[in-house]
């Protein structure tokens, strides 16, 4: 029987086989960590270096359990063990990336203690006389422990492609219906003809606003605030305004009253023609007052309907909910043996390395617990 069974060899489930070599990964694919080696563009941003406080508005979820995990294991230590572990780390701005410059050092530094992996698909899972039973489409395996860190739903090509929801049902645990998270988000109206075009911007529904870098895209935008921002779309359309410049017009036209507006305002031509239609092209003198606050409607507060593009998605929101783990030791609350660890979980993060970060954090303080009580 196996003493440790790690049900995913993706970013988490690597982390967790690379503190706790005996145990052995249950992977479906040929090869473990495919969506690991096309993080940060295959530069992969392992982790974000920044105090705990600082990170902590990145995180999506339940403030206690985040708040308990990230100072359980600090990117410090994160950054300690890859380098441990031959990974030199590079700061920009924050945001870490192996010296290498390839994603592939970090998978393969993750596996060089070249792990017992089993090839197969968890299919169903449960526990009977203290074993749990997984049950592959090749036969069952028989284990003390598991650890689920099967992902979520996002990019399913690379393997995550929801099964360890259902396998966390099997065993009673409540997932919270998955949505797409760090998505592209498509826009009616669309501002297709400014296709290409990049600038910040700032994305509010309600009381929620997030502003940085987007490109304009066919369907809608693209870049960090639109993937930042899906996720409080809940995967729905909603209602939502950009900001596109928060210049006033009226000041504009005692400076350059003489100016067309579309060369005037200090967002890209091709968008402001996009936006302003025919009143980008009159001088700003000559704007009627109607003109003039149809102009700002269309640039400061501008009504879209917006959807994330499910098929962009980065990551999941939502997973199985924290209030069945224990933040201290990753165990099920009412199935001792079982840990979740990585994107499974109800908890999401922004773009820049502090997914990978999460990985990093559960796996450790998974594998951590189990040392401990198992005496290995
Ligand atoms: C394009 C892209 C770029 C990204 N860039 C970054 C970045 O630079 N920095 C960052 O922090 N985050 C980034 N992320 C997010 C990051 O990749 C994830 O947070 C991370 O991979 C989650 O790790 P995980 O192990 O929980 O899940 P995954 O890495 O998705 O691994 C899950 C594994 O479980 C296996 N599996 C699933 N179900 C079963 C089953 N039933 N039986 C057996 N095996 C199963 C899958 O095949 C897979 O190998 C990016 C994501 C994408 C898609």
């Amino acid at each position: 029987m196996i003493g440790t069974l790690i049900i995913g060899g993706g970013a988490a489930g690597l982390y967790a086989s690379s503190l706790l070599p005996d145990a052995t990964i249950l992977e479906q694919n040929e090869d473990c960590g495919r969506k690991l080696l096309l993080t940060g563009g295959g530069r992969c941003n392992y982790a974000h270096n920044a105090a705990v406080p600082e990170l902590l508005p990145h995180y999506h979820g339940s403030l206690p359990f985040i708040r308990k995990v990230l100072y359980s294991y600090p990117p410090d230590r994160n950054i300690d063990h890859f380098r441990r572990l031959g990974i030199e780390p590079v700061d920009e701005n924050g945001k870490i990336f192996p010296l290498s410059g390839d994603s592939h050092s970090v998978r393969d530094a993750l596996m060089s203690h070249r792990p017992a992996i089993i090839h197969g698909r968890a299919v169903s899972i449960g526990k009977h006389d203290g074993i749990f039973i997984v049950s592959t489409e090749k036969g069952s395996i028989e284990a003390e422990r598991i650890i689920i860190a099967a992902g979520g739903n996002a990019y399913p090509h690379t393997g995550s492609d929801g099964s360890g929801y259902a396998l966390a049902r099997m065993l009673g645990h409540t997932v919270i219906a998955p949505s797409p998270a760090l998505a592209a988000l498509s826009l009616e109206p669309s501002l297709g003809k400014a296709e290409g075009v990049s600038l910040d911007i700032t994305i509010a529904m309600g009381k929620t606003a997030v502003t940085g870098s987007a490109v304009i895209t066919r369907r809608g935008i693209s870049g960090p605030v639109a993937e930042d921002f899906s996720r409080f779309l809940n995967g729905r359309k909603e209602r939502i305004t950009i900001s596109f410049s928060d210049e006033d017009i009226h000041t504009l036209r005692e400076k350059h009253g003489a100016s067309l507006l579309k060369n005037a305002i200090h967002i890209p031509p091709r968008l402001a023609t996009a936006l302003l239609g025919s009143i980008g092209e009159k001088r700003i003198a000559n704007l009627s007052k109607a003109e003039e606050r149809e102009a700002e409607g269309k640039l400061h507060r501008h009504p879209f309907l917006a959807s994330p593009i499910a098929s962009s998605a980065m990551s999941t929101r939502g997973g199985v909910s924290t209030a069945e783990i224990n933040a201290d030791t990753m165990e099920s609350r009412s199935v001792s043996g079982l840990y979740f660890i990585g994107d499974i979980i109800d908890v999401d993060a922004d773009c820049g390395g502090y997914s990978l970060g999460w990985a990093a954090a559960t796996a450790a303080i998974a594998t951590e617990s189990i040392s401990g009580s198992s005496g290995l």
